[in-house]
């Protein structure tokens, strides 16, 4: 069986580490005063920047952030027990050239640091579904909804992750955790191990 599987946000909290540096990177480096409203669901919105700013923004600092980005609890220990019990896992990740030198090596280089086990890794992905599809995923875990509606609409089983943008959703079933995840695996795939 195969496990796809989201980054930021997913298996590392990625978007709050943004939003801290985002405050930072406004007042020191743009002489603002920091995030204007922190309950806006735009990132833009959030920070009250012009049309461009975060794409300059992320130009500079998304690398350095992301290679810092700290894991979730207990995503290691999950992800690698499963590997051991069989489970292919296939990374799937949207970070893109656009914004990152070389979103490959960054990721591969952030999984071995944490010592998280994995097969394939994918990155620069469009809406995720070709690479569920390609790769045989059997289960796919992301945080972000239209991910998980367009792999679900080709018959792949999604968990939604839990993040603070997304508490609204109820069209997928919601895990708040890499516990959940197991539990999930464990009782619909019994664990991973095969039946014969
Ligand atoms: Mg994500």
């Amino acid at each position: 069986m195969v496990l796809g599987i989201d980054m930021d946000d997913t298996i590392c909290s990625t978007n709050e580490l943004i939003i801290a540096e985002a405050d930072q990177y406004d007042k020191e480096v743009l002489g603002g005063t920091g995030v204007k409203d922190v309950n806006a669901y735009e990132f833009t919105e959030m920070m009250g920047w012009p049309e461009g700013m975060k794409g300059q923004f992320f130009k500079d600092r998304l690398g350095a952030i992301m290679s810092r980005t700290p894991i979730k609890p207990y995503a290691r220990e999950t992800i690698n027990l499963l590997h051991d019990q069989g489970w292919e896992i296939v990374i799937i990740s949207f970070r893109k050239d656009k914004y990152l030198d070389n979103p490959y090596k960054l990721t591969e280089d952030w999984l071995n640091m944490y010592g998280v086990k994995f097969d394939k890794l994918f990155v620069n992905t469009g809406t995720k579904e070709d690479e569920c599809i390609e790769n045989n995923v059997t289960l796919f875990i992301d945080d972000k909804e239209s991910h998980c509606e367009d792999v679900a609409n080709v018959g792949i089983d999604v968990l939604l992750f839990t993040n603070e943008y997304n508490h609204k959703e109820t069209r997928f079933k919601r895990v708040d955790n890499w516990l959940e995840i197991y539990d999930y695996i464990k009782e619909k795939y019994n664990g991973g191990k095969s039946s014969n």
